[in-house]
This record gives C-alpha cells, structure tokens and sequence, in this order.
C-alpha cells in the first residue's frame, strides 16, 4: 500500500503575483488547490453557488496573508459568469490561472436517470466549463494563461450508474485538447487531471454514503487507499505553474490504479496461483 504523503512538487512564491479563479474552490479538491495555490504566492478568486461554503478558505486567506475573493456563481448561467469573471478582472488585474473544478454527480442506474438529472449534470460539469472557460480564455488572450480540468477515469473507460457525469467528463477531455491547440497560439496551456476516488464530503455523502459502500470503492483500489484532496490538488498546481511550460492537451490520471483492469478471477487465492504454477513447472520444465 502506498502512504499518503504528500511531497511539495513547488517551489514557494510559485504563483506569487498571480490571480487564479477556481470554481467550488469553497469545497473538497478546489478548496486543497486554493489553499496551496494562495499559500505559493496566488490570489484566489473563488466561485460556486453557495457563498456560505467559502468561509474556510477566507480564514485560511487571512492566516496566511493571500487575497481571497468570494463570489457567488452558478457556472450554469453564461450571463453571470461574464458578470464575475468581469468584477474578479477589474479587482486584480487579470486572470492567469483557471481552474474548471465545479461539479456535480450522484449514482444512478441509467434507466432510473431522468432527463432532467441527465441534464443538471452535463449542463454544471461540462457546459459550465465552456462558459468559464470562454469567458477567462477571452481576458488571456493578450499575455497567456494556464487552465486546469477537472476530469475523471471514466471519460474514457465508461461506468456504470454515472452515465451522465461520464459524458460531461469525456467531453471536458475533449474540450481539453481542443482548446490547448485552438489557444496555444495565445499562450493558453489546457491541461486536465483525472482523479480517481479522493476523500471529500462531497464524494462521500454522493458517491459511497456508507461505510460498507466505502469499503467496496476502496477495495477496487490496487494501491488500497483513497487519494487525498491534497496529493490531487498538489498535481493540479503543477500544471497550472511555470513548472510545466512544454505541456499542454494532457490529461494527467492519479487514480492509485482504479482504473486498470482487474484480475481473471476476483479474490484467487495466492496459495491457489502458486500451486497452479508449481504444477505447470512440472508438465513444462
Ligand atoms: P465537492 O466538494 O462536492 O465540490 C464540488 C464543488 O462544486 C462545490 O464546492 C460546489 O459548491 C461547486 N458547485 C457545484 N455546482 C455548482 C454550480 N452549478 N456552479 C458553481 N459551483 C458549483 O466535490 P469534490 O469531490 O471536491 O469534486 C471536485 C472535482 O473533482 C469535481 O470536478 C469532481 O467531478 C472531481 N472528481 C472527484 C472525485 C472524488 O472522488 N471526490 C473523483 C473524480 C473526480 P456550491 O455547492 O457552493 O455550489
């Protein structure tokens, strides 16, 4: 089993100057990418629905001597994000970091998903990253940028019961690619981290609400642990700073082996597997 641990992959003051803008930066893995992007130097604009959420990081701006902007956002309304992407501007100049971290996702089986769950989850996890993304795109244009999604392993491998949060994550993918080329030209990196299950409430309450449920999704993990919001968000700063100038249209998995195939036979014994081999030693010597 792998630790923990958590190595710092940055050097201090790696962001220093810098504004980034993190949607549901209050929560989870925007809140761990806020607090090490303004502790490396940044000032955060943090976004979601719920200006209640963002309490946390305002403290931890405070102690730590980084700006924090709190604005409520519903990344669904492309008028709105116009609007605060606008006041986050006029406040510190420019954007140079985006984060596209907001989303929803809750388990369902398809045929039990109605149209309209089908429809909150593409519209908040992937046309809400168009939105954000066109309207910073827009302010970066003069003096380039960096943005980082957030995707997850099942873009590519398909799972069942979140079907509608499989199609926002496959398209936020391929929003990746298609705006790293499109913006390259501009200086815009677009880059993607695809995690798999990390510790947050969120997850937690949606995705395994019950021990025995967080157990199994644990169990399907080859290195046997969850991932921690940090470790993740360690990976989401690197890509948005000066450390990864040559990487664009990436899409980084940290998933502690999640998505790999699993065994032939759930469970087979080692002692099975040994004495299977032992005795094809035998036949061919
Ligand atoms: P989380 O704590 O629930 O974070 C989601 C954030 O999004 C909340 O802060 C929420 O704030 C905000 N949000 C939701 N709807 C919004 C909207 N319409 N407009 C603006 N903000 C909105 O969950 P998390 O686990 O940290 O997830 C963060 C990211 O990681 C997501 O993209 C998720 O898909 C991805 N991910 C998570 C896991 C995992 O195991 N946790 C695995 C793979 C990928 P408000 O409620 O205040 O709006």
């Amino acid at each position: 089993m792998s630790d923990a641990t958590t190595t710092p992959l940055l050097p201090a003051e790696s962001f220093a100057g810098k504004t980034a803008f993190i949607t549901g930066a209050g929560t989870g893995l925007g809140l761990a990418v806020a607090t090490r992007m303004g502790r490396l130097g940044a000032n955060i604009v943090c976004v979601s629905r719920d200006t209640g959420h963002h309490d946390r990081l305002l403290a931890r701006g405070q102690e730590d001597g980084f700006e924090v902007m709190s604005a409520a956002l519903d990344v669904r309304e492309p008028a709105e994000v116009k609007r605060v992407v606008r006041e986050a501007c006029e406040r510190f100049g420019r954007i140079d970091v985006l984060v596209n971290n907001a989303a929803g996702n809750f388990v369902r089986p398809a045929m039990a998903l109605a149209p309209k769950g089908f429809k909150a989850v593409i519209d908040i996890a992937l046309n809400g990253v168009f939105y954000v993304s066109r309207e910073v795109g827009r302010r970066m244009r003069d003096g380039g940028g960096t943005i980082v999604n957030i995707s997850a392993p099942y873009a590519t491998t398909g799972k069942p019961h979140v079907v509608h949060s499989a199609c926002a994550k496959a398209g936020v993918e391929a929003m990746t690619r298609s705006l790293a080329a499109e913006w390259a030209s501009y200086g815009i990196r677009v880059n993607a981290v695809s995690p798999g299950p990390f510790v947050s409430t969120g997850a937690a309450d949606r995705l395994w609400p019950s021990d025995e449920m967080q157990e199994q999704v644990r169990q399907a993990i080859p290195l046997e642990r969850f991932g921690t919001a940090e470790e993740v968000g360690e990976l989401v700063c690197l890509l948005a700073s000066p450390a990864t100038p040559w990487i664009t249209g990436a899409v980084w998995l940290a998933d502690g082996g999640w998505s790999l195939p699993r065994p032939m036979v759930e469970g087979m014994p080692a002692e099975a597997l040994r004495r299977r081999r032992g005795s094809d030693a035998e036949r061919h010597p």
